[in-house]
C-alpha cells in the first residue's frame, strides 16, 4: 500500500471485548508490524495471539476494493443513489417498518451512531439491531431490570483485588486472553485469590481454577438461585444494605427457595462447597460471558447473579460486583449510542416519552418511534416473510452467524433489495446482496470503541484507505444526504460525531442517566486524536470510576431491584431422535466468521478446521473413532464435522466452535444447526442448548 503513515500509531485491537491498546507501524512493505501498547491500561503491553497476528490480516488480497451494483463494478454516485433512492421507495409504499439496518459490534461507535440517528430519528423506524443481540443482550435485559440502566459495575482491577473469582459461562482462557492472563498473574502473585469456573466442559481456562463446576447446561439459574437461598440460610445477608438501597428482596429470596438444585447436575458436596467459599470470600467478583446469555432464560440468569451480589451488599465496592465480559470490540459502545433495536441513544430509554423527546429535540429530527424495533431473529423473521423489504447489512455475517442460518441465508436471498456493507465481498452474505458496498476496515479508520469495563479507546488510522472504500460513517452519512436529510448528516469526520454524542449524554445525565461523557463535547479534532484511553462516567482527564459506591441506582426510587427467578430448563427438548446437547463457542485464534483471522496461516494452526467435540463414551457407543467426519443434525440443518474425542466433556454433551463458513455443510457452519429459540425478554437466541444427533458419516 502507498500512503502509510510512517510512525508507531496507537490504536485498539479490534477482536474481543478486553480492549488491548497496540501499537501499529508501517513495515514499510505494505504490511504492519504489532506491538501491545504498555500505555494502555486495559493490558498494559499484552496481546494474546490474534491481537499479536493483527499485521497479517490486512493483506488486500480478497478486499471490496469498489461498489458493486448487481454483481458489477460501479461508481459511488451510483451505487448511493441507488440505496437511497430504494429505501426512500419502500419507505413511501409501505412505510418506515419496511426498511431494517443490520449492523455489528465491530462497528466503531461514530458509525453506530449515525447508523442509528438516520434510521430512528430520520427514517422513523426501530429497525436496526446488532450482531451483539446474539453477545450481550441478556446482560443488557438483567442490568435494565435490577439496576435501571444498563450499567457496567465494575473494573478490571475489582478482579486483581478480590478474594474470589468466579468465571461461569466463562471460556476466558481462549476467549478473552489478556484478561485470563492477568487473572493468572494476580493469582500468582497471591495465590490466596481464590477462581471458581462454572462450565459444562473442562475448558483451557479451568487450568487456572481452585476447582471447577461441571454444571448441566441451562443450570446456572438454579445454582445461583441456590447461593441466594443458603445466604439467606447462614445469615449472611447485608440486612442494612437491603433496607437501604435494595427492593424487590423478599420475592427474590421465596422463588429461590423454591428451586430446584437438580437442574444443576451438581452434587450436594460441590453445591456446598461453592456456596461456602463464596460466602466466606468477602471480595467477590462473578464474571460471565455467552454461557450465561446465550440462553433462552439469560436474562433470568444475569439477574440471579446480580441478586446475590445486592443481597449481600457485594457490590459498588473494590473487588466485588457482578461483571459481564463482553465478546465483541465495540459492543458496549454500540449499546451506549444505542444500536439495539430496543435502546435509544445514550442509555435512554425507547418507552420513555421524555427520553424520546429529549431525543428527538436534540437532533431536530422529523421521526422518533415511539416503540421498540424488530430483534435479530425477528427482524429476519420478517425479511423472510417479506415484511422487511430493504435491508442493509454492515459488518456482519449473517447468513453464516445467525441461528438457523440456512433459513436467514434463503430470507436474505428472497429479500427484494439487500444491501452489504463490508471489507470483502467474499463471505456468505456479500454473496446475496444487490449492492456492495467497500467499506474501510481495522487500521485505515478512526473512530472509538468501549471495552467491557466501560474504557473508551481510540482507534486510529494507520493505512491509507484502499481502493475507493470508505469509512462506515461517510457511507452512511451520504445516503441520508440522498434521502434529504444532509444538513443532520454533514459531519466532516469522527470528531464532529464525538462531540454530537458527547453533547447528547449531557441531555442523557440531565436526565438522570448513568452514561454522560458530556464533558468532552467540547474537544477539539486535535484534542480527539490524542485522546487517551477512560473509563466514563469520569472525563478523560481523571482516572476511571466504579458504579453505585453510593448505592444510588436509576430506577424511578433509586433503588436495585432484586427479581424472582424460576430457572428454566434449554428450550429445545432432547429426545429419542435428538438426544445430545449442542454447546457452541470460539477457538482461542478465530474470530466470527473469519473474514480477518483466517488471512494469519499461523492462527489457523491453532486449530485446522471445524471440530465436534464429544466425550469418549458416546462415541465409542455411537461407533465413532477420533478425528472420523460425524453428521450432527438438528431439526434446522447439518453440519459434517471431525471428531474431537475428549474427556472434557460431559455424556450427552457435544460442542463445535462458531468460525467455519462457507456454501456446504462439510464446511462446519454450524449455526445451521441452531434453534432460534430466543430469550423473551431479552431477545437474545438460544446458542448453547439446542437438540442434535450424531451419526458417523
Ligand atoms: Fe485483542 Fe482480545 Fe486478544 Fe486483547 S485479548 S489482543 S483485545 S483479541
Amino acid at each position: 500500500r502507498r500512503g502509510a503513515r510512517a510512525c508507531v500509531v496507537r490504536t485498539t485491537c479490534p477482536y474481543c471485548g478486553v480492549g488491548c491498546g497496540v501499537l501499529a507501524e508501517p513495515d514499510g512493505q505494505g504490511g504492519l508490524k504489532i506491538r501491545g501498547d504498555k500505555a494502555h491500561p486495559a493490558n498494559e503491553g499484552k496481546l494474546c495471539s490474534k491481537g499479536s497476528a493483527l499485521g497479517d490480516t490486512v493483506a488486500l488480497d480478497d478486499r471490496l476494493l469498489a461498489p458493486q451494483v448487481m454483481g458489477r463494478e460501479a461508481s459511488w454516485g451510483e451505487a448511493l443513489d441507488l440505496v437511497a433512492a430504494k429505501f426512500a421507495a419502500s419507505i413511501r409504499e409501505h412505510g418506515p417498518d419496511s426498511v431494517a439496518m443490520y449492523v455489528s459490534g465491530q462497528l466503531l461507535t461514530e458509525d453506530y451512531y449515525v447508523a442509528n440517528k438516520l434510521m430512528k430519528g430520520y427514517v422513523g423506524t426501530a429497525n436496526i439491531d446488532t450482531n451483539s443481540r446474539l453477545c450481550m443482550a441478556s446482560s443488557v435485559a438483567g442490568h435494565r431490570r435490577a439496576f435501571g440502566t444498563d450499567t457496567v459495575p465494575g473494573l478490571y482491577a475489582d478482579w486483581q483485588e478480590a478474594d474470589l473469582v468466579v468465571l461461569t459461562g466463562s471460556n476466558l482462557a481462549w476467549c478473552h486472553p489478556v484478561l485470563y492472563q492477568r487473572l493468572a498473574a494476580a493469582k500468582k502473585t497471591r495465590p490466596e485469590l481464590k477462581v471458581v469456573t462454572i462450565d459444562p466442559r473442562r475448558t483451557a481456562t479451568t487450568d487456572l481454577a481452585d476447582f471447577h463446576l461441571a454444571i448441566a447446561p441451562g443450570g446456572d439459574g438454579a445454582l445461583f438461585n441456590g447461593l441466594l437461598a443458603r445466604i439467606v440460610e447462614a445469615g449472611v445477608v447485608d440486612s442494612d444494605y437491603v433496607a437501604r438501597n435494595v427492593s424487590g428482596f423478599p420475592e427474590a429470596v421465596a422463588a429461590a427457595q423454591a428451586s430446584d438444585l437438580g437442574m444443576t447436575g451438581l452434587s450436594a458436596e460441590e453445591l456446598a462447597a461453592f456456596y461456602q467459599l463464596w460466602i466466606d470470600s468477602e471480595k467477590v467478583v462473578t464474571v460471565y460471558s455467552q454461557g450465561i446469555n446465550q440462553s433462552s432464560s439469560g436474562s433470568d440468569k444475569v439477574n440471579a447473579i446480580i441478586n446475590c451480589h445486592l443481597a449481600t451488599g457485594r457490590i459498588g465496592k473494590p473487588g466485588m460486583g457482578p461483571f459481564s465480559v463482553t465478546g465483541q470490540p465495540n459492543a458496549m459502545g454500540g449499546r451506549e449510542v444505542g444500536g439495539l433495536a430496543n435502546m435509544l441513544a445514550c442509555h435512554l430509554d425507547i418507552e420513555e416519552p421524555a427520553h424520546r423527546d429529549a431525543v428527538q429535540g436534540f437532533w431536530v429530527s422529523p421521526e422518533m418511534p415511539d416503540s421498540p424495533g424488530l430483534k435479530a431473529v425477528d427482524m429476519f423473521r420478517a425479511v423472510e416473510e417479506g415484511r422487511i423489504k430493504a435491508l442493509w447489512i454492515i459488518s456482519t455475517n449473517p447468513a453464516v452467524s445467525m441461528p438457523e442460518a440456512d433459513r436467514v441465508r434463503a430470507a436474505i436471498e428472497g429479500c427484494d433489495f439487500v444491501v452489504v456493507s463490508d471489507i470483502t465481498a467474499r463471505t456468505d452474505t456479500a454473496q446475496l446482496a444487490d449492492v456492495l458496498l467497500p467499506a474501510t476496515g481495522w487500521g485505515e479508520k478512526d473512530g472509538t470503541v468501549t471495552n467491557s469495563e466501560r474504557m473508551i479507546s481510540r482507534q486510529r488510522r494507520v493505512l491509507p484507505a484502499p481502493g475507493a472504500a470508505r469509512p462506515d460513517w461517510q457511507i452512511i452519512c451520504d445516503v441520508a444526504a440522498r434521502m434529504g436529510w444532509g444538513e443532520a448528516f454533514a459531519y466532516d469526520g469522527p470528531a464532529a460525531i464525538f462531540r454530537e454524542y458527547a453533547a447528547l449524554s449531557g441531555v442523557a445525565g440531565a436526565l438522570g442517566r448513568d452514561f454522560d461523557i458530556s464533558a468532552l463535547a467540547g474537544i477539539s479534532d486535535e484534542e480527539y486524536e490524542a485522546l487517551a484511553p477512560f473509563c466514563w462516567p469520569q472525563s478523560a482527564r481523571k482516572s476511571g470510576g466504579r458504579f453505585f459506591a453510593d448505592g444510588h441506582f436509576y430506577t424511578k426510587d433509586n433503588r436495585a431491584r432484586m427479581l424472582p427467578i424460576t430457572p428454566r430448563a434449554p428450550q429445545s427438548q432432547l429426545s429419542d431422535t435428538y438426544p445430545f446437547r449442542f454447546n457452541t463457542g470460539r477457538v482461542r485464534d478465530h474470530w466470527h466468521t473469519m473474514t480477518r483471522t483466517a488471512k494469519s496461516a499461523r492462527l489457523s494452526q491453532h486449530m485446522a478446521e471445524p471440530y465436534l467435540e464429544l466425550n469418549p463414551a458416546d462415541a465409542a457407543k455411537l461407533g465413532i473413532k477420533p478425528a472420523q467426519l460425524v453428521s450432527v443434525e438438528s431439526p434446522a440443518g447439518t453440519a459434517i464435522l471431525r471428531a474431537m474425542v475428549s474427556e472434557r466433556i460431559g455424556r450427552g454433551e457435544v460442542f463445535a466452535p462458531m468460525h467455519w463458513t462457507g456454501q456446504t455443510a462439510s464446511a462446519g457452519r454450524i449455526d445451521a444447526l441452531v434453534a432460534a429459540n430466543t430469550d423473551p425478554v431479552s431477545g437474545q437466541p438460544e446458542s448453547k442448548g439446542s437438540a442434535v444427533r450424531i451419526t458417523p458419516f
